[in-house]
């Protein structure tokens, strides 16, 4: 992989993965900078590696990362580490109302880290937060474009 140098003063840069555990790798080295309060914001095709980016995110917070996966019933999943609790959002299955009544920006507001998949469905979404882009180049390679906020 062409890893993304994710660190204190990284602020943006793009990342080629070819496979998945590549894409956990480079949400993992996301996570290790991620603060209470840090929101992620992640956009991309059904099967671009979304999912598998906020594994990778679970796990460099401390979190377990094994049962990360794309939420089903439960529209917020919750996930336990040690200085911070990952809170994962997916709004594929959502209608904007029902997006509105779900109170993301109290949760964004929070203590916790929000990592929220298909994250343009939410008008409200707040701006100067993390954003990850994550692109199918094709067969199993990936574009992952990550910008940091200011
Ligand atoms: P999303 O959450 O964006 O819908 P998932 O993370 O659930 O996507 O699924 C991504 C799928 O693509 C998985 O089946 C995974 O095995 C496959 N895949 C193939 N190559 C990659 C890659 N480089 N990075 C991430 N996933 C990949
Ligand atoms: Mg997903």
């Amino acid at each position: 992989m062409t890893q993304p140098p994710v660190g204190p003063t990284f602020r943006s840069g793009v990342a080629e993965t070819a496979n998945e555990s590549e894409t956990e790798a480079a949400g993992e080295a996301l996570g290790r900078e991620l603060r209470p309060g840090d929101v992620v914001l992640l956009y991309g095709d059904l099967g671009a590696g979304k999912t598998a980016f906020v594994r990778g995110i679970a796990r460099g917070i401390g979190a377990n990362p094994d049962d990360v996966s794309s939420p089903t019933f439960t529209i917020v999943q919750e996930y336990a580490g040690p200085s911070a609790t990952l809170y994962h959002v997916d709004l594929y299955r959502l209608e904007p109302a029902d997006i509105d009544d779900l109170g993301l920006e109290d949760l964004v507001s929070g203590e916790g880290i929000v990592a929220i998949e298909w994250a343009e469905r939410w008008k409200g979404r707040p701006d100067d937060v993390t954003e990850v882009w994550i692109k199918d180049l094709g067969e199993d390679s990936r574009a992952i474009t990550i910008e940091r906020p200011r």
